[in-house]
């Protein structure tokens, strides 16, 4: 048996890793389980969007209704997203950030009609979307294709690198005194009277506070203490082109069908938009040829140069989803000590924002924004 931690943190994505390295900074004596290594999970696979504004399929998909029940996150997420620019100075190396704005393109007036319906939740919480006409389209982003007829241009949002984040957070976490064990599943868990015990694949580790931060597994960790949590997980995948000159220097959606685009610093064009990757019989995943033509042919749609550049791999990942996107932050009220840090779907942009106020949380201090509209468990 371990020491006992202060807090140990389960997950070692982006969240968990941000979390723990927050507590130590602030004092406290915490342990990191990562059932195999740091950051391999949605984390170091995602598209590195850093997302703002509603995602438009979901608006059109589930409504209204539905937006204004989620517009609290959007404070949350643009304080995120202010935390994300001050990451490559806290970490001491360049992470890519860059917020050039992210723009939703209409191709019809049906469309363009929705994204201003968008654009009136997002305003009400502090989001500005400006709605842009053809030519004011055409200006901010000459590589979009003539079939544009305007958009939502939401000026905050951007891009990160997820394979240089996770890693350095890691390191940023190690140096504040976190001790981090890789191929440690946790498999599981004992309530204790003073705290908890957690059984992993290698040894036990007692602890007087756990985070939950397993991402698409979350579940499965919080089933161990009896809790139940409506996320899971979902397959997805991704795919980049070969380096080009520099063309887009924004995040890009299309109303048209599901897309995020941007281009990297290396050159080469990201190019996702939630679309589902394929199952193997043995659990695993691949790329499906459907979704992967079916993304490029939105892509191409929206910035005709993509047609004709090679692309050279794609990739896949779980990502963490809940039906109403809403997260699920704080400790669970019916187990004390036990936290819950999981921000559905866009978590790669929320994480420093998770993070930080998990990290409160957890230390007994009031959290900086409060939880209520925006946490499950706040309701
Ligand atoms: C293909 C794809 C593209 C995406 N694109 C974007 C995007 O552009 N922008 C954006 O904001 N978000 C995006 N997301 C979502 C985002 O990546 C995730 O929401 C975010 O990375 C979640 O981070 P996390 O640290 O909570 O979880 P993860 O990164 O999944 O980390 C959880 C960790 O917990 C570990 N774990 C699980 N079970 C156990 C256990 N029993 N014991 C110990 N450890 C365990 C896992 O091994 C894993 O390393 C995308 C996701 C995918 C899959």
């Amino acid at each position: 048996m371990a020491d006992r931690f202060d807090v140990v943190v389960i997950g070692g994505g982006i969240t968990g890793l941000m979390t723990a390295w927050n507590l130590a900074e602030a004092g406290a004596y915490v342990a990191l389980l990562e059932a195999g290594d740091l950051g391999t999970q949605a984390s170091g696979a995602n598209a590195g969007s850093l997302h703002l504004q509603i995602q438009y399929p979901e608006f059109a998909a589930y409504g209204e209704e539905w937006a204004r029940a989620y517009g609290p996150c959007l404070g949350f997420l643009k304080d995120s997203l202010a935390l994300w620019q001050e990451l490559s100075d806290r970490v001491g190396e360049d992470l890519d950030v860059k917020l050039g704005g992210g723009v939703v393109v209409a191709q019809t007036d049906a469309q363009l009609e929705t994204i201003a319906r968008k654009a009136a939740i997002e305003g009400a919480h502090g989001v500005e979307t400006k709605m842009l006409s053809r030519d004011e389209l055409q200006a901010l982003a000459p590589y979009l294709s003539d079939k544009a007829i305007g958009g939502g241009y939401c000026p905050m949002e951007g891009k990160a690198n997820p394979l240089r984040a996770t890693p350095a957070v890691a390191v940023a976490a190690q140096s504040a005194g976190v001790t981090i064990h890789c191929n440690t599943k946790v498999a599981g868990i004992v309530k204790e009277p003073e705290g908890f015990e957690i059984v992993t694949s290698s040894e036990s580790f007692r602890a007087k506070r756990i985070v939950n931060a397993a991402g698409a597994k979350a579940g499965t960790i919080a089933a161990m203490l009896g809790v139940n949590i409506e996320i899971d997980g979902f397959p997805l995948q991704v795919t980049v082109t070969e380096p080009v000159a520099p063309l887009i220097p924004h995040l890009v959606y299309s109303a048209a069908g599901k897309l995020s685009l941007k281009q990297a610093a290396n050159g080469g064009c990201i190019i996702g938009g939630g679309w589902p990757a394929a199952r193997r019989g043995d659990g695993t995943l691949a790329t499906d040829p459907t979704s992967l033509t079916g993304n490029m042919s939105v892509a191409a749609g929206v910035v005709p140069k993509l047609g004709a550049m090679r692309a050279v791999r794609s990739w896949t990942a779980w990502v963490n989803g809940t039906p109403d996107w809403r997260p699920i932050l704080g400790e669970v009220p019916s187990c004390g000590g036990f936290f819950l840090a999981l921000f559905p779907w866009v978590g790669f942009s929320a994480a420093p924002m998770t993070a930080q106020l998990t990290a409160e949380l957890v230390l007994g201090k009031r959290p900086s924004t409060p939880l209520k509209g925006i946490s499950v468990l706040a309701d």
